[in-house]
């Protein structure tokens, strides 16, 4: 069995956060289906990048955090378009992204982490930082498992994406746990009827 290096676990972890700022910045139709009565707080890209451990998100300027969360929102194409997408077809489009970027790497290990890269140098803005951490995550996991591993959310209603990081790849839905209960009440309630 393969054990993920600290370089393969950031990449995976880089990946959750791009995909869950793709989830708040880009709502698909539909995807409110189930859910009224709910009122959502505005979505903050800042405090998604604290959460998920991008320490410079605090400090980061306005600017930087409005940039990162327009740059992201315009990814959507790309990290849709990898859902079933070839090989062929989702190198192209993550390569074209590559080509923008000012890659700069080291390797540190910090905080508990194993020795692994990073991407852009310690002097690079927040927002180069977010975005060339991102891609190059993108890029490590079509090298180590292609595109299968993203996918949507299979309850009704909802086109949120989801990054697949169990062992066997049985993940089904997004990380609201609503749209598991609902389809799993949903299914319940149909096989009720059905016997
Ligand atoms: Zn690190
Ligand atoms: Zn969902």
């Amino acid at each position: 069995m393969q054990v993920a290096s600290a370089t393969q676990s950031d990449a995976r972890v880089t990946l959750d956060v791009a995909i869950a700022l793709l989830n708040g910045l880009t709502a698909v139709d539909g995807d409110d289906a189930g859910r009224s009565g709910d009122e959502t707080e505005p979505f903050d890209v800042r405090e998604v990048l604290d959460e998920y451990g991008f320490t410079r998100a605090a400090k980061a300027s306005a600017a930087s955090i409005d940039r990162i969360g327009r740059r992201v929102a315009e990814l959507r194409p790309l990290f849709d378009g990898l859902l079933g997408a070839t090989f062929d077809d989702a190198s192209a489009a993550v390569n074209e992204q590559l080509t923008e970027l000012a890659v700069r790497p080291t390797v540190v290990a910090h905080d508990g982490v194993g020795p692994h890269l990073h991407w852009s140098s310690p002097t690079a803005t927040f927002d180069d930082q977010v975005l060339t951490d991102i891609l190059m995550s993108l890029a490590i996991e079509l090298c180590e498992d292609g595109t299968e591993r993203f996918g949507r959310c299979a309850a009704d209603g909802c086109g949120r994406l989801f990054f697949d990081g169990t062992r066997n790849r049985s993940r089904r839905f997004c990380d609201d746990r609503r749209c598991a209960s609902r389809t799993h009440t949903a299914d319940h309630r149909a096989r009720r009827r059905s016997a």
